[in-house]
């Protein structure tokens, strides 16, 4: 038997075109729809709002769920990590970070990752594959139910960043699909302006999202000042090299809504691209591209075995901020959360360790 069509994937549209060709009325279609992403419930058995033999049909050829919670991580600082597995049991992790205002949800566009960050821990995953449009949905189903009870109102607005594993640009259209999902009003309701996707720099791919319509805010993984470092750090770099990227990172500027600003992600490596001078040279780049809208995001290193940097001493990271500051950029430091159950940034490799306190899913 085929498998089951995953209906979390489907626009209103496509799911109302499901709908009549099970021979339902349309209308069912915006129960089904309000069941899955406003109810965030998993079964069909739960809307029972339906007829019962409605469900039955249902059951037969569809499913509204298809991610299991293995396990799930809770870390001291109150980051819980989310390992998960598809139908075809590949993994795929999901954070949620709790902050005294509001909260955030990292999800994960892809189970592994094709590029070679030499200073990530997900890339040693390789690509296993790209998530569906239904995947990257689910997981935020599965991690508000989880933290906020299911269906559940959100108490405060939940953010969300495409910053887990994978590359979300690579996995283009099921990413926009999955967020235009999202956004919708009698659905999850989590709209664009509230979504940060990042890329290590998959430079067509950013001139395809600035002209889009509703689109979320940006992230770029950019961690050199200059192509020799950066082509060692991030080998997608001898791809699109920093003048490509940053040509388009200035036609991005022109799609950006008043007040917004796109952020420079750079992770800050121990005795590797963390010196004064560095900061110096990385502040005359965005200068010399006289780039406005811009802040830099510095991430300590997370470490993680086999990865073999060493952290940048506060001090350091300090200067490395104040050097920026003082040039006329906006640098802020990114604080390391999840770090003790490996759901920091570059941590997640699917680790199932038993030293990690495990409380049952
Ligand atoms: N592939 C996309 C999405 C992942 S975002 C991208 O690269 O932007 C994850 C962020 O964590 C990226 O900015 C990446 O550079 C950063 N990162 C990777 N490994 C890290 C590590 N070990 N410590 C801190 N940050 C890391």
């Amino acid at each position: 038997m085929s498998e089951k069509i995953h209906l979390t994937a489907l626009s209103k549209n496509e799911l109302a075109d499901f709908a009549e060709n099970l021979g339902e009325p349309r209308f069912r279609a915006a129960q089904i729809f309000k069941g899955l992403h406003q109810r965030r419930l998993g079964s069909f058995e739960e809307m029972t709002d339906l007829p019962k033999t409605l469900r039955e049909k249902l059951n037969k050829t569809a499913t509204a769920s298809t991610l299991k919670v293995e396990s799930r991580f809770v870390s001291e600082d109150g980051t819980r990590r989310f390992l998960m597995k598809t139908r075809d049991n590949l993994p795929v992790e999901t954070v949620f970070i709790p902050t005294e205002n509001r909260d955030t949800i990292c999800f994960s566009s892809q189970s592994g990752c094709p590029l070679k960050c030499d200073f990530c821990l997900t890339a040693k995953l390789g690509l296993l594959r790209n998530l569906t449009a239904g995947e990257i949905v689910e997981q935020i189903i599965v991690v508000l139910n989880d933290v906020y009870g299911t269906g559940a109102e959100t108490p405060h607005g939940t953010n969300l960043v495409g910053m887990g594993a994978g590359e979300p640009f690579l996995n283009f259209e099921n990413l926009i699909k999955a967020l235009d999902i999202m956004s919708e009003a009698d659905g999850l309701f989590i709209v664009p302006n509230r979504v940060t996707v990042s890329t290590a720099g998959i430079v067509p791919k950013i001139y395809e999202f600035a002209r889009l319509e509703k689109r979320p805010h940006l992230a770029i993984s950019l961690s050199a000042p200059n192509d020799e470092l950066r082509d060692k750090l991030m080998p997608i770099n001898r791809r699109w090299n920093i003048e490509e990227l940053f040509a388009a990172a200035k036609e991005f500027e022109k799609s950006m809504r008043r007040g917004e600003r796109f952020t420079f992600e750079y992770v800050l490596l121990g005795g590797v691209n963390d010196s004064d001078e560095q900061a110096r040279a990385l502040a005359n780049l965005l200068n010399r591209y006289d780039l406005q809208r811009v802040k830099i995001n510095l991430i300590p290193h997370n470490s993680a075995e086999p990865l073999e940097y060493k952290p940048t001493s506060w001090e350091q990271v300090e200067r490395f901020q104040t050097i920026l500051e003082s040039k006329g950029v906006s640098a802020y430091v990114r604080r390391p959360r999840g770090r003790d159950i490996y759901a920091a940034c570059g941590q997640l490799a699917a680790k199932d360790a038993p030293n990690l306190v495990q409380i049952s899913g």
